[in-house]
Order: structure tokens, then C-alpha cells, then sequence
């Protein structure tokens, strides 16, 4: 699943490089830096393997989203949809932006139905936000569709499914704008960072501002650029960097394993009756870090993902109970507890929404057991895992 399951001789390389001239700083110092640029390198990397025009490196896959709100004018009022199944980031970002989270439910792609993104749209609404979740992807081209009738920006939180694809289209780079995150845990890592993809020329030129205080990056002396607008200290350090550099080279790989790996726990389960797959849009396209599943029940659902776990199978995740990802237990957002007062059009709107009008997700996630896949395994490890984890669902069927 994680990039962090191939670390080696490559990631210790790149980060030696900048250990040896010891500036750890993105911008400047430039006759100190005996030529590295390891942020710059992994930006022109992700331009090259993602096919886009244009990334801005972040210093994690959160302030990635908090520089697509600001480069893509979302603040104040504006409303953002985004799905109740994704991690707690999404709301964070737009609340950030004094924006307002507008939740609607997923379908069996575990991502935003297209039909309740239609029904949410009112003349508040500014953007889109589907996250592909678990390595899978959001119906884009209803999504797309959608958004170009309304006028809506669409931006794809890609941070879980780096090197998906949807119609030959990498994850990331089809909506108006991108983001991807590098934490520990994600395909490819940096220990922690992020980045903002996009191919409008204008989001880019202000993202490289904005994630940097509104530093204009124009001559050589920091100390003389100008402001030309407020920004913040989004920046990735060269250290972070260089561990991508050495992951981003790893990806094709990273991706040919997990496929590999994820298709013998599929064909292994595939023989229970009463298990079905996670609706895949485009199946070619699929990261591939983890197998989603549904039980006929939300009973059975609980009752195998207890059994899997009894019978030493970790790395079986049952989200309908998870207060990360799913929004059955975000207390924080539905309360609007904050340490500061925020703004009033905000509050309202979270004090008008009925949060217990998700039915159809609930429906969903209650049946979804999503299971990791594993770098490391070698092939018998995995055929053994998918015998036992079938052996185990159908105990309890
Ligand atoms: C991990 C993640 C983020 C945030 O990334 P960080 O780098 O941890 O800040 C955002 N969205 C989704 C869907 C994620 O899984």
C-alpha cells in the first residue's frame, strides 16, 4: 500500500545530497547548494509521470487542498460539495478557506454519487470536490459533465489513488485542479508533503505565491521580492523532497505490485457467494492499494471484519466505525467545535444540516470491508492471506 514498504538505498541517496551541502531550503542559497534543487526536481518529476502541465509541492496533502481553495478563489460563503466517505482533510481545507462544506452521499463507487451532487447544487455552490477514495476513482465524466452545465470548478482530491487512471487520464490532472498527498502512509511518500496539480497557467503562478507568503519568487534576493498578495508557509523542505525523488522513480513498480497482489485477494474472495466488489468506474484504472468489498449486511459486514481480525488478518478496515474517514463520527464538524469563532454563514450552515440524512452512504459504508495490500508480501504470502480471508468471510456467512 505505502510507498514507505519500498524505502531504500535510492530515498538515502537524494536526501544525502542535500544533507552534504546542508541547505534544507526549497528557495535561495543558490551558491551554497552545489546545484540541488530536489523540490524543483520533484515538481518537473510529477509534471513528467502525471502528464501535467504545472505541480506545486506542499508541505502535506492538506495545505495541497488549502492552496486549491485560495488559487481557485474559494472563500467566504462559497459553498464546496464534497463526499461523507473521505478523510477528515476535505472539510478541514474548506472550512479553512471560511468556506462551507456541503456533504453529500457516496454510491457503490465509494465515492460522490453524481445524482446527489446534482441535487446539492445551489447558487452558492463554487466547486466539486470528489475524493477518489482507496486507491479508486469518483465518476469523472458525469462529474465533469455536471460541472461544466453549472459552471462549478472541479477539483479532485487524488491524495489516496496517486497513479490512477480514469479513461487513460492520470487521477489528479482531469478537474480544474489536483491535489496529492506524500504523508507516511500514502503510495508514495515524502514522510510528509503534498502537491497542487493543475494545468491553468494563473492557479500555478499564484499557488507558487500563495504557499510561500505571497513571495513573488522574481530575482534572486528574497529579501527584495515583492507581496502581491497575502499567503502563507505551505513550503515542502529539500529533505522531504528528496525522499519523493527517490519514490517517484519506485511508482510503476509500486503500482504492478499492489495490482498483482490486490488480484489474487480478488480471485480468492470472488468464490464466496455473498461477496461483491466496490463498483470500479474505469477497472484498468484502479491504484490498486486496497480490495473494498461488500457483505450482503451490515450484520455480516461487522461480524466478518470481527472475524478476520480474530483470525490475525489486520489490515481489514471497517470505516462505517472509523472517526478519520467516514462522517458518521465527525462530532468536531457536525458540533462546529473550534478553538476560535468562526465565521456566522458558516455556523448556520452546519446548524442547518441534517446530519442524519444519509441513508444511502450509510447503506454503503455499513457493507464495505476494505482490505490493505500489502508491498512486501511475496506471492505465496498473498495467495495464503486470500485463502485464509476467504475461509474466514465464509465462516460466518
Ligand atoms: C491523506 C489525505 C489527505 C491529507 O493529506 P496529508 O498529507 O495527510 O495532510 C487529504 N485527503 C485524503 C483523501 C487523504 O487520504
Amino acid at each position: 500500500m505505502p510507498g514507505f514498504e519500498f524505502f531504500g538505498d535510492e530515498e538515502r541517496k537524494e536526501v544525502n545530497d542535500v544533507l552534504n551541502t546542508g541547505i534544507l531550503m526549497r528557495y535561495g542559497f543558490d551558491g551554497m547548494r552545489q546545484g540541488h534543487w530536489k523540490a524543483k526536481e520533484l515538481e518537473k518529476a510529477i509534471t513528467e509521470t502525471f502528464g501535467v502541465r504545472h505541480a506545486q509541492l506542499t508541505s502535506s496533502g492538506t495545505t495541497a487542498l488549502s492552496t486549491a481553495m485560495a488559487v481557485m478563489g474559494v472563500g467566504h460563503g462559497d459553498e464546496v460539495i464534497m463526499p461523507t466517505f473521505t478523510f477528515v482533510a476535505s472539510f478541514e481545507a474548506i472550512i479553512a478557506a471560511g468556506a462551507i462544506p456541503i456533504l453529500v452521499d457516496i454510491d457503490e463507487t465509494l465515492c460522490l454519487d453524481p445524482k446527489a451532487v446534482e441535487a446539492a447544487i445551489t447558487p452558492r455552490t463554487k466547486m466539486v470536490m470528489p475524493v477518489h477514495m482507496c486507491g479508486s476513482m469518483a465518476q469523472m465524466d458525469e462529474l465533469q459533465a455536471i460541472c461544466k452545465k453549472h459552471n462549478l470548478l472541479l477539483l479532485e482530491d487524488a491524495c489516496q489513488a496517486i497513479g490512477g487512471t480514469f479513461n487513460g487520464q492520470k487521477l489528479g490532472t482531469i478537474g480544474d485542479g489536483g491535489t496529492f498527498s506524500f504523508d507516511f502512509v500514502k503510495t508514495i511518500t515524502c514522510g510528509e508533503g503534498g502537491a497542487f496539480l493543475t494545468n491553468n497557467e494563473e492557479y500555478f503562478l499564484n499557488a507558487d505565491h500563495y504557499t510561500d507568503h505571497g513571495h513573488d519568487h522574481i530575482g534572486t534576493d528574497r529579501g527584495a521580492e515583492s507581496h502581491p498578495f497575502l499567503g502563507y508557509n505551505f513550503r515542502i523542505s529539500e529533505l522531504h523532497a528528496a525522499v519523493g525523488l527517490g519514490q517517484i522513480r519506485k511508482l510503476d513498480k509500486i503500482l504492478e505490485t499492489q495490482k498483482k497482489h490486490n488480484a489474487i485477494i480478488k480471485a480468492a474472495l470472488e468464490k464466496v457467494e455473498g461477496i461483491t466488489f466496490r463498483k470500479i468506474p474505469d477497472p484498468q484504472g484502479d491504484n490498486a492499494s486496497f480490495l473494498s468489498f461488500f457483505l450482503p449486511t451490515e450484520e455480516l459486514a461487522r461480524k466478518a471484519h470481527k472475524a478476520l481480525l480474530a483470525n490475525g488478518l489486520g489490515g481489514n478496515f471497517y470505516w462505517f466505525d472509523n472517526n478519520w474517514h467516514y462522517i458518521k463520527k465527525w462530532d468536531h464538524l457536525k458540533n462546529a467545535t473550534s478553538l476560535f469563532p468562526l465565521n456566522p454563514t458558516l455556523v448556520q450552515a452546519i446548524e442547518e444540516t441534517d446530519f442524519n440524512s444519509f441513508a444511502q452512504s450509510d447503506t454503503v459504508m455499513g457493507r464495505t470491508i476494505s482490505s490493505l495490500i500489502n508491498l512486501n508480501w511475496t506471492e505465496e504470502q498473498a495467495k495464503e492471506r486470500a485463502s485464509k480471508m476467504a475461509e474466514t468471510i465464509q465462516s460466518v456467512l
